[in-house]
């Protein structure tokens, strides 16, 4: 979510003349688009401010604009501590960056406010124009974000999002569909959808078709429709309120790839309810089940959390449990850590950061060879993938079920082309094919 809004801020900065720079040195606009989500990125960005107080020395007219998450967090605290930064802009604001550059001296240095009547504003950049100087010095990108919804209303006990992007909102169903009609017009052949809960699309401000409500599979059956869109996919939904609706689209609808990310963060019921995740592990479990009956070989991932204040090592053996139960394709994997504003600061039994690190460990060892095992299973067969970009003498290329695939080819292989591959080798994080004539 953070990289879309980091290429919405370039591209609405190109269209007011801004010219995008990959050094940062030479730049006399710095932004830095900032996560907050666990404290070791927070951190990042004190860090990287604090570096940058060098570069301001060098060059006075440099301008220093910290926007996303942090931003909406510290506000003006945030310049009290670093008073070289000019403008700090919150999540509902990103839009207005050029505007807010624009101010002179007197105007104001926070722009954080937070409405819940917040509406995504209409915005759909021409492609080959707007912030992809990146680009020119890569290659094009085939698979794109496409954002549909900002904000979320979960409350889970550990979690900052409800504080830092406020409260849920569906963007308009006309801008999503033009958006995707850009892209894929200008060559893009993947799109994923972006919602911090993509289940509830539609459902908050109400989203409307003749009047109709529009649910996420519906959007998804008109995104699909988009001539030219080879691949769909989306991310996130939380399992508390996945329909069976949306996991038969699966089954229904030819581009939407065989992959899910369903964060389940813990195994243990007790655990998850002190999260407030609203399902109990055996509902999690019904769930894969049907995932599995309507998709056979769709790739599951997940995000744990481990050392969530009072985990104690029997609710760590059912997260462990829950591994072997599922066996995901792969996992992100984190230690609980306080976020500020959130119910899980004044839970007690917070658990020692020596305790968190060995139950990480042992968690991603197993999950590392789970992956493996998984992996393995896709050596000789053979996999359609989109070529996404050369280095070196090897290309990137990227299977349905969300797989890398390297590929060394001797025949010519174009990026963006959808190729046949034959499986050769498997690693814990990866696929190596070859090309099929
Ligand atoms: N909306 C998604 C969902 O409901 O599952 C999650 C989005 S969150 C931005 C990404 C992941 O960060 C979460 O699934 C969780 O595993 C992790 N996370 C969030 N807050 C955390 C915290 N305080 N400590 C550690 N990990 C955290
Ligand atoms: Fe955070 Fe996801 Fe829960 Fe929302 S649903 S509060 S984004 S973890």
């Amino acid at each position: 979510m953070n990289e879309r809004d980091s290429e919405i801020i370039s591209q609405s900065l190109s269209q007011h003349n801004y010219i995008e720079t990959l050094e940062m040195d030479s730049a006399d606009l710095i932004i830095l688009n900032t996560c907050s989500i666990r404290a070791k990125a927070e951190q990042k960005v004190m860090s990287m401010l604090g570096y940058l107080r060098k570069n301001k020395k060098k060059n006075p007219n440099l301008k220093i604009c910290v926007a996303g998450c942090v931003a909406q967090q510290e506000g003006e605290a945030l310049i009290e501590r670093m008073p070289h930064v000019n403008l700090v802009v919150g999540t509902q604001h990103i839009y207005n960056i050029p505007k807010l550059l624009e101010n002179k001296e007197s105007a104001e240095k926070v722009v954080t406010a937070l409405s819940d009547a917040y509406a995504i504003p209409r915005f759909i950049p021409e492609m080959g124009s707007a912030g992809y100087a990146a680009e020119a010095e890569n290659s094009f990108q085939f698979s794109r974000f496409v954002t549909i919804m900002q904000g979320c209303n979960n409350y889970c006990t550990y979690c900052v999002v409800p504080y830092t992007r406020g409260r849920e909102v569906s963007r308009n169903l006309s801008d999503i569909v033009d958006e995707v009609k850009v892209l894929v017009d200008s060559g893009v052949k993947e799109i994923t959808l972006l919602g911090q809960n993509v289940n509830s699309y539609g459902l908050t401000n109400q989203v409307t078709i003749d009047g109709t409500p529009c649910s996420f599979p519906q959007l998804l059956q008109l995104v699909a429709n988009v001539p030219g869109l080879e691949r769909l996919r989306f991310t996130t939904s939380n399992p508390k309120d996945l329909s069976d609706d949306l996991m038969k689209c699966f089954r229904d609808i030819k581009s939407l790839c065989p992959q899910f990310h369903l964060p389940v963060q813990s195994g243990s019921n007790a655990i998850l309810r002190r999260m407030n995740r609203k399902y109990t592990i055996e509902k999690y479990y019904d769930l894969v089940d049907s995932l599995r009956h309507y998709c056979p070989d769709i790739a599951l991932t997940t995000d744990i959390i481990v050392g969530f204040p009072g985990e104690t090592e029997e609710d760590f053996s059912k997260t462990m449990e829950l591994l072997e139960k599922v066996k995901f394709d792969g996992s992100f994997s984190f230690k609980y850590s306080d976020r500020p504003g959130t119910a899980s600061i004044n839970l007690d039994g917070k658990i020692s950061e020596e305790e968190k690190s060995q139950r990480l460990q042992l968690f991603q060892a197993r999950q590392n060879q789970i992956s493996l095992e998984k992996n393995e299973q896709y050596v000789g067969k053979e996999i359609a993938v989109l070529v996404e970009f050369k280095r070196d003498a090897k290309y990137q290329c990227r299977a349905s079920t969300n797989h890398v695939v390297h590929v060394t080819s001797t025949k010519n292989c174009v990026p963006g082309e959808i190729v046949r591959t034959r499986i050769t080798r498997a690693g814990q994080h990866s696929l190596q094919g070859e090309i099929l004539a």
